[in-house]
Formats: structure tokens, C-alpha cells, sequence
């Protein structure tokens, strides 16, 4: 896949296969592609070139419904992207009834039935800006999954937490992957990416430098690149 900004080519040819039920783990310097190559996932931003298959359809070569893609790809962003004006029941319920056509009372089950999974039964009342970073994060992952999604897309979402934060939305993402959910993850979570990743990929100036086994990977760096970058955020 390729992406230009005007007279800039920001992703330069990224060609990746995505197992169901992998956690795939993008690293990499600030600027060299990774929001971008997640964004040309779910059409956030419309590729230059190439192609994206996802569930056997092609998505650049078809008409498709763009709803529908980003009912099965879901997205948490490093900012959570809350509707703040809204309950976070609201929150959860909207999607799955503009989209799903579902009942109130069906997404409210489903919603509190989330809630519950990720502990906070009790703030289905609440507002957005009544809620800590960790909290506001788990109920945008709580968000994306109402959707029933085959993958996730998550753009560093602890990036934005207080470092007390951080473990308690990682808990959660930990508990997907461990269920089978097919994930793409940016994040500068290392610890998480050994632990959770099936796959590590290192992205630098709009390509894949190097990827491999995260343990490899992190022992065992082939690519100057990679070993420079390693040995800063290690
Ligand atoms: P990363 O997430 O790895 O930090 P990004 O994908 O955000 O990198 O950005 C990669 C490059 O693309 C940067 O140089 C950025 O300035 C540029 N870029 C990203 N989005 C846009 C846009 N909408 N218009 C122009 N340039 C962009
Ligand atoms: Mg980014």
C-alpha cells in the first residue's frame, strides 16, 4: 500500500498480512507512517496505491459501504474520541443503533453486559469528563467492541494516560487478545508488545524495516535502524 500527501510519500509500499487472531505490534519513530498505514486500514484516509483485503473483499477496487468496514474494523485512538456531550451509555449504544438498527433496550443490554467486563458498571450514567484518561480509554474499547468487530485498530492508546493508567487499559487489551480478537496495535508499550504480540513490526520512513517475533526482534535486531530505535525506548 502507498499514501501520498501532495508531494510527499508517507507510506512508501507497506505490504502486510494480517492473521485472524493476531496482535500485531507497529513500532517506530514519531513520523514515519504508523497513524497513517492504520488510518489507510479502515479508509480514515483514502491509500495512493495498492490494495486492502480484509474478510476476501477488496476494499479499494470495490464499491463497499464504508459503515460497514468500520463495523468489523473498529478504532481506538490515543485521544479516545468520546462524544463528550453524550452519557457514556449513549456513548457505547449509538453506533449499534444507527448502524445495527438495534432496539435501545437490545445495545443497552450489550453495553451494560461490556461495562461490567471492564469494571465500570456504575458510570453508565456518567459523562465523559467525569471519567479519568484510564477510564474514558476502556470505555472507547468497550465502544468499538458494541460493534461486534473481526478487528481492532488501536493508535497508541496509552499514549495520552497518566502512567498510572496505563496497566488498566493494557489489562483490557491483554483479556482481547487472549479471547482471539485480530488486532493492529501502535504503541511505545514494549513490555505489552513482548508479552501480547504475536508479531512486531518496525516502521520507519514509510516502509517496514524489519519485523519478526517480538522476542527475536527486541534480542536480536537485524537492522541498524532497528537497533538504533531499540536501544533509545529499551
Ligand atoms: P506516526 O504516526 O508514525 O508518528 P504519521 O502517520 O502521523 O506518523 O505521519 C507520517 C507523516 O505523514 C508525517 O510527516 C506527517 O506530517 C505526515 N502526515 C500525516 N497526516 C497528514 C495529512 N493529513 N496531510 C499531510 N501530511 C500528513
Ligand atoms: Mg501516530
Amino acid at each position: 500500500m502507498r499514501k501520498t500527501f501532495g508531494k510527499n510519500e508517507i507510506l512508501r509500499g507497506i505490504d502486510l498480512e494480517v492473521g485472524k487472531g493476531e496482535v500485531v505490534v507497529v513500532i517506530g519513530p514519531s513520523g514515519s507512517g504508523k497513524s497513517t498505514f492504520l488510518r489507510c486500514l479502515n479508509l480514515l484516509e483514502q491509500p495512493s496505491g495498492g490494495d486492502i483485503e480484509f474478510e476476501g473483499v477488496s476494499l479499494l477496487n470495490n464499491k463497499h459501504n464504508l459503515d460497514q468496514l468500520r463495523q468489523r474494523m473498529g478504532m481506538v485512538f490515543q485521544q479516545f474520541n468520546l462524544f463528550p456531550h453524550m452519557t457514556i451509555l449513549d456513548n457505547i449504544t449509538l453506533a449499534p443503533r444507527k448502524l445495527k438498527k438495534l432496539s435501545a433496550a437490545a445495545a443497552g443490554d450489550i453495553a451494560h453486559g461490556l461495562l461490567r467486563r471492564i469494571g465500570l458498571a456504575d458510570k453508565a450514567g456518567s459523562y465523559p469528563g467525569q471519567l479519568s484518561g484510564g477510564q474514558k480509554q476502556r470505555i472507547a474499547i468497550a465502544r468499538a467492541l458494541a460493534m461486534s468487530p473481526a478487528a481492532l485498530l488501536f493508535d497508541e492508546p496509552t499514549s495520552a494516560l497518566d502512567p498510572e493508567m496505563v496497566g488498566e487499559v493494557l489489562d483490557v487489551m491483554k483479556e482481547l487478545a487472549a479471547e482471539g480478537m485480530t488486532m493492529v496495535v501502535v504503541t511505545h508499550e514494549m513490555g505489552f508488545a513482548k508479552e501480547v504480540g504475536t508479531r512486531l513490526i518496525f516502521m520507519d520512513g514509510g516502509v517496514i524495516v524489519e519485523q519478526g517475533k517480538p522476542a527475536d526482534v527486541f534480542a536480536n535486531p537485524q537492522h541498524p535502524r532497528t537497533k538504533e530505535f531499540l536501544s533509545k525506548v529499551l
